[in-house]
């Protein structure tokens, strides 16, 4: 008898262990993953019918011959078949759509096989004249052909899917493919060492010591799934279409928690928070950050139930080393993962929105269609600023300003517009806000006064009748040290009159920087320029603020214009309003007067200044002058 079982034996005992290890892990249920332990099955499954056929050869002489035929057969079809499933498991790297179609394709050899298997009755032959235990015949030349054909797929996919799948996974698969044909050509040159069952084994022990220890995947001090954990199971999702919801739990106050509660105390309430949001096996938890959770569910019928449960466990205080702590926090949800086209992107917006929902206290938050619509465009316009600021291609409107008493127009707001590549343009109303709010908007003020400036240099603009140009300065400028000094020099290195520049601040800028604005304003005062208040009455209208200010023109709000006609308490405030600037010695400027009896009203109210579109709406920079003239 001839027991060339060990190496069998020794497969069997590697493939046990890690199967009990595996049993005994969190495992976060991903199709790779699933597809690794069907391998890692079919490889004991084969190495079982290995050991077994070895067996029944053995024993022969008191078998029938249909029972020595049969688990030889089932071995030979157990090592295409272990082929096969390690084809299914690369395949899992393909879109949803082509897996289906790839895996009935995969199917076709192993049909073969098994009519060869059914049909062939002298498929299994011993050599008993040399004494050597072996099968041969055409059923084991099928089976060598069939997965040989697996290996070819196999190597042809991991060309295939190089840019898709990481270098680590690919590398695991080529080892995988190089021990099958290493343990080929060893056992056809010595046909009594049967290595291909151990050879499996070992490679499934690679697989799992570089891939799927699910281990891999999770915060082994909290028990829940770390940030791999879920970008591999949203990467396959989105590949797969898998319908995941999902909800983000921010804890807003985490590093203040942190200082007060010390790192060791802090880090058992997260442990807390991570039990108690793990209580259901219903969705999988993860932590992204240390402070950001996220819980992902395959329907989403639990996601509100969650989220009304973590909201209801949030209420109440979190006890911790005897100190009664309570969380503020912010959930963001999501109903179909889908809405994102890869991981990265997915990853960012819940980052953002949950930044967002901290910020603006909106909790529960859904991201939905409108909503990454809204943010979309914001990227957008936050890249065609950058560029706009880089390349300081930004544009420059000129709105004309009808002077009542003179009868002409005698200043000009300067009004600032973006264009991406395409040409389409971006009006300010889109990003001053957020240039203002990520200080992008100091450039861009600096790159918009030397526009004007630049203009007035350029163009005689006293020869059109114009006086001076107003400038908005956004509230955020106002508050910076050297603006006056900066502006001061932009106005000398072009050599402009600084009457000609008429600067335009806002209620918030006074009410936010009084000192800075004070002394900005003073110094460039002395120097020559002049000041409005913009936006009059839109806003507190809180004339305490700019009563101690150098202000020469109040810019009455466009609200204030339309309001008038529709009730008598407009009218009377807006007379008074007009009256009581008039008396401080202030001018005033009338802003979005629209039609003839509009104008005519607030030239019968003795206002000095119109700007609408009653006389014309912003014009680009190289057309204005124009349209000024055809008015002369
Ligand atoms: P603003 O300073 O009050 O400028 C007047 C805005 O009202 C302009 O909008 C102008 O096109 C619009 N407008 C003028 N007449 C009429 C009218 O009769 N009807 C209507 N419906 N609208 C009229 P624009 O150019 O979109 O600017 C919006 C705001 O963006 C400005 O309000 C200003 O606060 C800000 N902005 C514009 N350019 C600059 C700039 O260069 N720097 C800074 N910091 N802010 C700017
Ligand atoms: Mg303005
Ligand atoms: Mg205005």
């Amino acid at each position: 008898m001839v027991w060339n079982i060990e190496f069998q034996f020794a497969g069997l005992i590697l493939t046990a262990v890690i199967a009990i290890m595996i049993q005994g892990q969190k495992r976060l249920n991903y199709q790779a993953e699933n597809a690794y332990i069907r391998l890692l099955v079919a490889v004991m499954a084969s190495t079982l019918l290995d050991i077994l056929s070895v067996i029944v050869i053995n024993y022969r002489d008191s078998l029938t011959e249909f029972v020595v035929q049969l688990s030889c057969e089932l071995y030979l079809f157990s090592i295409a078949f272990v082929a096969f499933v390690a084809a299914c498991y690369i395949i899992v790297e393909l879109k949803h759509n082509s897996i289906v179609t790839v895996k009935s394709i995969l199917l076709a050899p192993l049909v073969v096989l098994i009519f060869v298997l059914i049909f062939n009755d002298t498929s299994v032959l011993f050599d008993y004249s040399t004494k050597e235990l072996y099968t041969f015949g055409v059923t084991v030349n099928t089976t060598y052909g069939v997965c040989f054909l697996y290996l070819i797929f196999m190597l042809s996919m991991c060309f295939y899917l190089r840019k898709q799948i990481n270098k680590k996974k690919r590398n695991v698969f080529l080892f995988w493919i190089c021990a099958w044909i290493f343990t080929a050509a060893v056992q056809l040159l010595n046909k009594q060492i049967l290595l291909i069952s151990f050879s499996m084994a070992v490679a499934c022990i690679y697989m799992y010591s570089r891939l799927e220890n699910p281990e891999y995947l999770v915060e082994t001090n909290v028990n829940v799934f770390n940030r791999k954990g879920f970008r591999t199971l949203t990467e396959e999702a989105l590949r797969l279409r898998g319908k995941l919801s999902l909800y983000a739990l921010s804890i807003d106050n985490f590093d203040s928690l942190n200082e007060n509660l010390g790192n060791k105390n802090n880090n058992k309430l997260v442990t807390d928070i991570c039990d108690f949001l793990s209580e259901h096996d219903k969705y999988n938890v993860f932590r992204l950050e240390d402070d950001l959770f996220c819980l992902i569910f395959n329907k989403d019928e639990a996601l509100s139930s969650s989220i009304d449960r973590t909201i209801n466990r949030m209420k109440k205080p979190w006890n911790v080393a005897g100190i009664d702590v309570k969380i503020e926090y912010s959930i963001t949800y999501l109903e179909d993962i889908n809405t994102f086209i890869d991981v990265d992107s997915l990853e960012e917006a819940i980052h953002y929105f949950s930044t967002d929902a901290r910020k603006t206290g909106v909790s529960p938050f859904r991201i939905d269609e409108e909503q990454l619509e809204k943010r979309k465009r914001k990227i957008e316009i936050q890249k065609v600023l950058e560029k706009a600021i880089e390349n300081q291609a930004v544009e420059m409107y000129y709105q004309p300003i009808y002077n009542i008493k003179a009868g002409r127009f005698s200043s000009m707001e300067a009004l600032v517009r973006i264009k991406d590549d395409m040409g389409k343009m971006f009006m300010p109303g889109e990003f001053i806000e957020f240039a203002e709010k990520n200080g992008m908007i100091i450039k861009l003020g600096e790159i918009i006064f030397r526009k004007v400036c630049a203009f007035i240099k350029t163009n005689d603009i006293e020869k059109y009748g114009i006086d001076y140009i107003e400038v908005n300065l956004s509230a955020v400028q106002c508050m910076q040290e050297d603006l006056a000094r900066l502006f001061m020099d932009i106005m000398g290195e072009y050599r402009i009159a600084p009457y000609m520049i008429n600067l335009e601040i806002t209620e918030t800028a006074s009410i936010n920087a009084q000192n800075i604005i004070s002394k900005n304003m003073s110094l460039l005062k002395q120097y020559g320029a002049s000041f409005s208040l913009d936006d009059y009455g839109s806003g507190y209208s809180n004339l305490t603020y700019i009563l101690g200010m150098p202000l020469k023109i109040i810019k009455i709000d466009r609200s204030i214009t339309e309001e008038y006609f529709k009730s008598e308490k407009a009218k009377i405030a807006t007379e008074y309003t007009i009256e009581m600037i008039h008396k401080l010695g202030l001018e005033i400027v009338v802003e979005g007067v629209e039609t003839e009896e509009q104008y005519a009203l607030f030239k019968k109210l003795g206002v000095e200044y119109i700007q609408g579109y009653y006389f014309s709406k912003p014009i680009p920079e190289d057309k204005v002058l124009e349209f000024i003239r055809e008015w002369m």
